[in-house]
């Protein structure tokens, strides 16, 4: 084994490493209980799930998952890279004595916003339960467009491309805006060996860099816990640090990983249900890669997979978290709406509008909340270098990357040096959440010293 990340290390820095022992082994079945009373936080975390099903012939368990929700009616949905998939799906739901109505989204990769949400609520009449077959995009679907009609969804999984099987939440575009929308978790999993298996590799490679993420996002969650007093959970926090574990592992290990990928990618999805919130699972990686969906989407440019893009949000993410290690804490540069306005207009173009107006009703970037934050940042400061210190280099996420075969550097995909420059100093305006990024602005690091990062 070609040992690239110790993952020891990365359990060490959280000071978690107790909660490992208590979640080590445990396959997603056990996992799905949560618990009650959280020892860490007191919160319930549950993930309201009914089922999972992974492995050979994952299928073969649908018809009785079927029968013990009582379902008589479904409304499949398949996009037209994944209805090839109907045929092997079909028969175990109608050996359910479950009727059927298939809708395709009329795209072989569809983008997932308002025009697509449309044409299902559109075909819908009333069943028991919506069946998405696919992955990234068409459980998006599945899952916001059954929370809007009040039906419970289930996901057949065609490709290990992306940790939100089993999330609550769901990342969709809305005025050529990406947001992420409260929704809920499926009732039902399956991660079927022989579909998995026909998933192209750089699917398989987007579902590793999803989860590689997490390297970065638990480190943005913890410091944000630190500095603004965000709600942070460590048994969560170590839930989701498992799933990085397990892919980690994975990569270094090689060979057959479709099945032990699928569980990870449902324990990621798990923590997030788990939380009610996607925070454990995303932060500035994601934001750079959402700045360059939206940019790609501006341009009219085909759509990359997501996990490639958060991959290679991730590498970038690690070089921010070294140069902030290094860096002695200055002044923030003041913040001058009038520049900011134009620059959101030329980043985000058409999806500029709903940028200002989150700006105007969060104001973080208004002096007073800029310099409350640098001064908790700064009180704390030795604790949040230890943190970022402990994670790996950017040289080691792109040689874990590369072994999974997928993309890691922003001009294998397409994006350009501007959209790199852009992300990099504007990815945070997307959301209220406090990451890395906005500590670098907030302790002078950004804008002045982007060059090293590039
Ligand atoms: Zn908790
Ligand atoms: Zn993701």
């Amino acid at each position: 084994m070609n040992i690239v990340v110790d993952v020891n290390k990365i359990w060490e820095s959280s000071g978690e490493s107790a909660i490992r022992a208590e979640l080590d082994n445990l396959p997603p079945a056990e996992l799905l209980r949560g618990v009650d009373a959280c020892p860490y936080c007191g919160r319930a975390h549950h993930a309201d799930i009914h089922s999972v099903d992974t492995g050979a012939n994952a299928l073969e368990t649908l018809p009785a998952r079927l029968r013990e929700l009582h379902v008589s009616s479904a409304f499949v949905i398949a996009d037209e890279t994944t209805k090839k998939f109907l045929p092997q799906v079909l028969p175990y739901i109608e050996a359910a004595d479950v009727s059927v109505i298939t809708h395709i989204v009329a795209d072989a990769e569809p983008v997932p916003e308002e025009r697509a949400i449309g044409g299902i609520i559109m075909d819908w009449q009333p069943c028991d339960m919506i069946i998405g077959v696919g992955s990234g995009v068409v459980n998006d679907l599945s899952r916001l467009s059954s929370f809007r009609l009040g039906v419970p969804f289930g996901i057949v999984a065609t490709a290990p491309s992306m940790d939100g099987f089993a999330s609550v939440v769901a990342p969709m575009i809305r005025a050529s805006l990406k947001k992420t929308y409260p929704a809920h978790t499926p009732a039902i999993i399956i991660g079927d060996k022989r579909l998995l298996d026909t998933a192209p590799p750089v699917l398989t490679a987007a579902g590793i860099a999803d989860v590689l993420g997490k390297l970065n996002s638990l480190v943005d969650w913890k410091i944000a816990s630190i500095v603004t007093g965000e709600l942070y959970c460590p048994w969560v926090a170590s839930v989701m640090r498992l799933a990085l574990e397990r892919v980690i592992l994975l990569v270094e290990a090689g060979g057959d990983i479709s099945v032990p990928l699928m569980d990870a990618l449902v324990i990621a999805g798990l923590a997030m249900a788990f939380h009610d919130d996607s925070r454990p699972a995303a932060g500035v990686e994601h934001h750079i890669a959402h700045a360059w969906e939206m940019m790609f989407l501006e341009e009219g440019r085909k759509l990359v997979p997501h996990g490639v893009k958060v991959g290679i949000g991730t590498v970038f993410a690690m070089k921010l978290a070294k140069r902030l290690a290094e860096w002695t804490p200055g002044e923030a540069n003041l913040f001058d709406k009038e520049t900011w306005l134009v620059e959101m207009k030329r980043v985000y173009g058409r999806a500029s509008d709903s940028i200002i107006a989150l700006e105007d009703a969060q104001q973080k970037n208004a002096r007073a909340n800029a310099h409350a934050r640098r001064e908790s940042a700064i009180a704390h400061w030795d604790e949040i270098i230890a943190l970022l210190s402990a994670l790996p280099s950017a040289e080691d996420v792109v040689q874990l990357i590369k072994e999974s075969g997928g993309a890691a550097f922003p001009e294998e995909i397409g994006v350009s040096e501007q959209n790199v420059r852009d992300a990099l100093l504007y990815a945070k305006e997307m959301r209220g959440r406090y990451t890395i990024q906005q500590l670098a602005w907030d302790v002078g690091l950004l804008p002045d010293a982007m060059g090293v990062l590039l």
